[in-house]
């Protein structure tokens, strides 16, 4: 059965109605204020539907191999669309599926009734948590300790980098059940629903270079109970690649789109800036800057395509998806560079569009799996 392309046309016009009426709405707000009001506008229009699996609450999206799933090409498509007005509509909208998403594929039928249409609603906001300070690449690094204990689990350890960290209503957390740090986790790790407002746990916020509500969490002894697993023990690891396989193309779909605001940014400018008695445009330097902008982009919007309709179809598509998140990241980290130096001064002005591009594009060339990991994931594929 084929995604009926009205569906994703309807989704697209939607997604840019929103990004465009939304961008102004988020100015001047600070960043907790920012991520909720963004969250609001999302949820009003129903967009955050399209982060849950139909399901349990989400958009009809048919055409899928599992209707238990969500649909890459929706959320490469919202994604593409929002990030290209505004970085924090573009993560309020898929930390909404980020962090549900192992409660979709692992958790009890009363969590999913519980939880999931409140995510799709925006009732309840959902995070992440793999990262530790001592496990970022690698994940079998984990010491966040679950210890067994009558009836449920008791945690206690530290995560950083968490998105959402300290506005979540809910956190996705993975979790060493058993072994030790360094052991691989392919058998060691389990993940739990964890309620912020779980006794023990402690939210600390920082700042990065992007708008991105992120921070550190410490769980001193958070207990839990067994109902709030998710999935099977000892398949915590398993649970959180799926998790990441699914919507890693997204962060490849979000990068797209900021760097076709880039490379708009720049066309403009370079036609209506005159220096030396003529437009910058003039330039044939810079316009092949600009034939290489598009060309790049064009190359990275199909790669996205691919690996977004092979996940949807239900193929492995390792290469695909790893081939999409490396050249569309580190593509448009290239074409907010030459945005940045077509506006010259102006590029690194604080409050211009091009400086905040180049800012919003750095992170997502590490976080999801960096552009390392993407290379050693493909090179495996192709020699092992
Ligand atoms: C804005 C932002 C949001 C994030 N949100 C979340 C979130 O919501 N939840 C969550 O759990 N995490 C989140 N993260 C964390 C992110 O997933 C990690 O930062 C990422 O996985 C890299 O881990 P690390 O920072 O520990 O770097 P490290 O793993 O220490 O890597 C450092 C450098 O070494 C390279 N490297 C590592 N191993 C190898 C190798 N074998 N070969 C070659 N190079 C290698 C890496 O590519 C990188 O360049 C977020 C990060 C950022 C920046």
């Amino acid at each position: 059965m084929s995604f009926d392309p009205s569906v994703l046309a309807d989704l697209d016009a939607l997604a840019e109605r929103v990004a465009r009426a939304g961008e102004p709405m988020l100015e001047g707000l600070d960043e907790t204020a920012a991520a909720k009001k963004a969250l609001a506008i999302l949820a009003e229009v129903e967009l955050l539907r399209w982060t849950v699996p139909e399901a349990f609450g989400g958009a009809k999206t048919g055409g899928l191999s599992d209707a238990k799933d969500v649909s890459v090409r929706a959320l490469c498509a919202a994604r593409s669309r929002l990030a290209y007005r505004s970085g924090m509509l573009d993560v309020m909208f898929v930390m909404q599926g980020l962090g549900s998403y192992p409660i979709a594929r692992g958790g009890s039928d009363a969590l999913r009734a519980e939880l999931l249409p409140r995510v799709a609603a925006g009732e309840r906001i959902a995070a992440f948590a793999l990262t530790e300070p001592d496990a970022g690449s690698d994940l079998g690094g984990v010491r966040l300790r679950a210890e067994k204990r009558a009836g449920g689990w008791r945690l206690t350890g530290a995560k950083t980098f968490i998105s959402n960290a300290g506005i979540a209503h809910f956190y996705s957390v993975l979790a060493r059940t058993s072994g030790d740090a360094g052991d691989g986790g392919k058998s060691s790790l389990t993940m739990f629903h964890v309620p912020a407002s779980s006794r023990g746990l402690v939210a600390e916020r920082f700042e990065v270079i992007g708008p991105h509500p992120i921070g550190e969490l410490r769980f001193d002894g958070v207990e839990v109970d067994d109902a709030e697993r998710l999935g099977a023990v000892g398949e915590g690891l398993e649970l959180a690649l799926a998790t990441l396989a699914r919507f890693r193309t997204s962060v490849a779909a979000a990068a797209n789109g900021f760097a076709r605001r880039a490379l708009d940014e720049s066309i403009a400018r370079l036609k209506g800036r005159a220096q030396f008695g003529k437009p910058l445009a003039a330039n044939q330097g810079l316009r092949f800057d600009l034939a290489e902008m598009d060309a790049r982009l064009r190359a990275a919007e199909l790669l996205v395509d691919e690996a977004a309709n092979a996940v949807d179809r239900g193929e492995r598509a390792v290469k695909e998806v790893a081939r999409a998140k490396l050249i569309a990241t580190e593509t448009a980290s290239w074409i907010c560079d030459r945005a940045v130096q077509h506006f010259g001064g102006l590029g690194v002005k604080k409050g211009t569009v091009v400086e905040r591009l180049f800012r919003d594009t750095r992170a997502l060339r590490i976080y999801e799996g960096t552009s390392e990991i993407q290379k050693l994931i493909l090179a495996r594929e192709l020699v092992d």
